[in-house]
Order: C-alpha cells, then structure tokens, then sequence
C-alpha cells in the first residue's frame, strides 16, 4: 500500500487567503519577530514567516539585536514592542544564545500578544483546556489532522518528543476533549518505543533524528506526522524514513511541505486571533 500524502502546502495557502481577508477588514495588523545572533537556521525560518506574512498582508518588523545582548536590553527590546499598538503578536526566535536566560525572555512578552504560545499564561491555559494562543506547530498539525479527516475519537496517538514547543502542546491538543485521542508520549529515555510506536493510529514525530522512524515501527494504516528537520549532506530530510514508511502509513506527511507551511501559517492565524483579542 502506499499511504496518502499529507501535503501542508494547499491547506495552509486556504488559510492564509482567509487570514488575508480577514485582515483586510480588520484594517491591517502587525507581526514582530525577534532574533538574537546570526544563527542561520533561524535566519531561514525568520525569512519565511516574513515572507508568509506579506502573503497574507500582515505588516511584520524583523527586529535583529546582537548575539551579546545583554538581559536587560533584550527583555526591554521585548517590552517596546509590548507598548507598541502596531504590533499585534510577538514571536523571540528560540533558542537564545546560551548568556541568555530563555524563561525570562517569554516572560517579558506581553501574553495577549504570544502568537508563538511560549509565555507560561497561554501553556496553562492550554494544559487546562480553555482557549488561548497555542503553539503553531501543534495547532498546524491538529488543522492538517482535520483536513484530512483523520479520527481521533478513541484513536490511539503517539508523540515520539516531549519539547514545549511540538511534543508536549500536541499531545495536551490530541487527548483534549473534542478530539479524545489516548496519548502516549515518548522521548530519549523511553524503553521499548518501537514497540510502543506501533500501536499508534496517529504517530506524531518531533525529535531531530533524520529517519528515526523505520517501516517495522509503524502500524499498518496508521497516520505519520513527521515534524523533523534535518539538514544532511542529501538535503532535508525528516524523523521518518519516508521512502519505506509510506509503503505502510494510511498517511503520511512530507518533509518538506507538510507541517513546515502549517507552522508559518498559523503564526499568521495566531497574530489575526492576537489582533482581534487586543482590538476587543
Ligand atoms: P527538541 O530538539 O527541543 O527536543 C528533541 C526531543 O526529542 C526531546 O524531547 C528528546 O527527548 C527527544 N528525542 C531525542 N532523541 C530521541 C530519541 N533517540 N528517541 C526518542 N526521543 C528522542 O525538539 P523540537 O524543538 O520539538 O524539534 C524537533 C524536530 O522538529 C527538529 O528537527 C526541529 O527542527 C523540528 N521542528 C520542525 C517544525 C516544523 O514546523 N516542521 C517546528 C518545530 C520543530
């Protein structure tokens, strides 16, 4: 069998035009991004949330601050943007460099302006089921999860990684009422997890291990989220070994393009959903 593909593109260019419009009425909003340093992975992903902002009309300000800045003028760079009415959503590119204290960092974002739902607020409204900014990433795959039909009701999920960021907001997401998945979470120290990965209806793989996943390590039939980016000397490849998983999945996302468009897409979602919470 060879699984459906997943693909992120189409769905997220649909919500994009409806976030477009949605903003146009609005009368136009603005999106901040925060980036210490030059790493250049996060140079990339900061270039294409900009890029999908313009997509979508959202006004956005690329705010670079040096890799030495200290605390102090890093969490005062975060709290000019807080007093700014033209910046509806604030996203600090994680992770710092290591003189920084990251905790505190998302502490100076002004929560009702988190799109990246990092600020503890929106984590414990999210642990306690009400509605809040949540993380992209998870709510990008709960949105292709839909889209494609995918049951969850009684489905038995595993989410192989356990960051704050992708693990943990998934599978808080997956065992939440209304969607009522059992969720089992892996990680690093877990023992027996391809045993325990092949039980899984949906298989959510947040990691950073290219091809972690192999074929004996999937249900037949199942749903395989592969959220892995990795750069190798044959380009970018996922956590699942794609070739040979898709063979046994129902579904399966590719990568690139399957939760990669999602996560720049519900940043924008999330600062539409800012903008209107601050408007109100
Ligand atoms: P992370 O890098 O913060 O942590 C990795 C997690 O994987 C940890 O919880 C660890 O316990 C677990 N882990 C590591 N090795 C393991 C192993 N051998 N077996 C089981 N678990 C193991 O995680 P992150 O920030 O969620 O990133 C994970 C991957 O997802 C990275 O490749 C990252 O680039 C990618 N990512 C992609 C998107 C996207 O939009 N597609 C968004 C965020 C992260």
């Amino acid at each position: 069998m060879t699984a459906t593909l997943m693909a992120g593109g189409p769905l997220a260019e649909r919500i994009r035009a409806q976030v477009a419009e949605d903003v146009q009425e609005l009368g136009g909003i603005g999106l901040a991004t925060v980036q210490v340093g030059e790493d250049p992975s996060s140079t990339v992903y900061i270039r294409r949330k900009h890029e999908a902002a313009g997509e979508a009309v959202i006004g956005s300000t690329d705010l670079k601050l040096p890799a030495d800045i200290s605390q102090e003028a890093l969490v005062a760079a975060v709290e000019e943007l807080n007093a700014d009415d033209e910046i509806d959503g604030i996203l600090v590119q994680l992770p710092l460099p290591g003189q920084l204290d990251e905790a505190q960092a998302v502490l100076a974002i002004d929560p009702v302006k988190d799109v990246d739902g990092v600020h503890p607020f929106n984590a414990g409204q999210l642990y306690l089921g009400r509605p809040t900014l949540v993380p992209a990433t998870p709510l990008g795959i709960m949105a292709l999860l839909e889209d494609y039909r995918i049951g969850l009701d009684g489905a038995r999920a595993v989410v192989i990684g356990r960051s704050d960021i992708v693990g943990k907001p998934v599978a808080i997401m997956l065992m939440q009422r209304g969607y009522d998945a059992t969720v089992t979470v892996c990680h690093s120290r877990t023992a027996n997890l391809p045993e325990i990965a092949r039980q899984a209806d949906i298989l959510i793989v947040a990691i950073g291990r290219p091809k972690f996943v192999t074929a004996d390590m999937v249900k037949p039939g199942a749903a395989v989220i592969d959220v892995g980016i990795n750069r190798t000397e044959t380009g970018l490849v996922g956590d699942v070994d794609f070739a040979a998983v898709k063979e046994i999945a129902g579904h399966i996302t590719p990568v690139p393009g399957g939760v990669g468009p999602m996560t720049r897409t519900m940043l924008l979602y999330n600062t539409l959903l800012a903008a209107r919470e601050q408007q109100e």
